[in-house]
């Protein structure tokens, strides 16, 4: 399998806070990674310094063979990197399909967009059925999927979710992990960071778990699905 992205030592400081302390990452290509680890482990730096939102001070990040540690927001998008984030922020006034063309935005071929949107339908019934609706009065699990379809749009070879299953009720997080696993096997990479650790290991092939901006534990799921650290900390009893 080749590596589509790689972080190696990547350090970042907010002030005098140490997010990361050379972390050390990898995604396949075709992989599912989830990213575990308590409040402030430094989940959501890695992936916002990976999106090119937060500079990183030491280290480098490769992705699809480029270096881009000093790379552009925008032309990480255009590489097709994309960051579903935390709280989803799909625009509450707009519909659900103009939410969805929105995700089209770097993508200079309208056919191409609208392909794309009926693809998101195809794999979301529930947003093809709204498609009229303002984004605003979707259902939680709805803007998630409203969310990860709009990152569809764009076309990723590369997608990281922050935190999807977030306030969702279980049956929800079941649905939006399924998507995730259907948007892997349509061919993007995903990095999957979560706090819940029993969902994510339960469509990850790999994992890592993070704490004070340093790798821990990493292994394939199954193994840290079965750590006694891991289970502990993240899988409870
Ligand atoms: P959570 O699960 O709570 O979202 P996380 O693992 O995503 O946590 P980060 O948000 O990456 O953790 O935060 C890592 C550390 O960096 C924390 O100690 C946090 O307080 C700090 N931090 C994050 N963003 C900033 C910022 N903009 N300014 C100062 N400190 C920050």
């Amino acid at each position: 399998m080749s590596t589509v992205l790689d972080l190696k030592g990547v350090e970042v400081c907010y002030g005098r806070v140490e997010a990361l302390r050379g972390l050390d990452l990898t995604v396949g290509e075709r992989e599912i990674v989830a990213l575990l680890g308590n409040n402030g482990a430094g989940k959501s730096t890695t992936v916002s310094t990976i999106s090119g939102v937060v500079r990183s001070r030491a280290g480098s990040i490769t992705a699809f063979g480029d270096d881009i540690t000093s790379a552009t927001p925008w032309s990480i998008v255009e590489r097709g990197i994309l960051h579903v984030p935390e709280g989803r922020r799909i625009f509450s006034r707009l519909t659900v399909h103009e939410n969805l063309q929105l995700g089209g935005y770097t993508v200079r071929d309208n056919a191409v967009i609208d392909k794309r949107i009926n693809e998101v339908y195809e794999l979301f019934p529930r947003m093809a059925e709204r498609r009229g609706q303002q984004g605003g009065t979707l259902s939680g699990g709805e803007q998630q999927m409203l969310a990860i379809g709009r990152a569809m749009v764009a076309g990723p070879r590369l997608i990281m979710l922050d935190e999807p299953s977030m306030g969702l009720a279980p049956l929800v997080v079941a649905q939006v992990m399924e998507a995730i696993v259907a948007i892997n096997q349509a061919g993007a990479s995903v990095l999957l960071i979560e706090q819940n650790a029993r969902a994510a290991l339960k469509v990850a092939h790999r994992g890592y778990v993070l704490d004070s901006g340093r790798v821990t534990v990493t292994g394939p799921a199954d193994e840290l699905r079965a750590d006694p650290q891991v289970v502990e900390a993240y899988l409870g009893a």
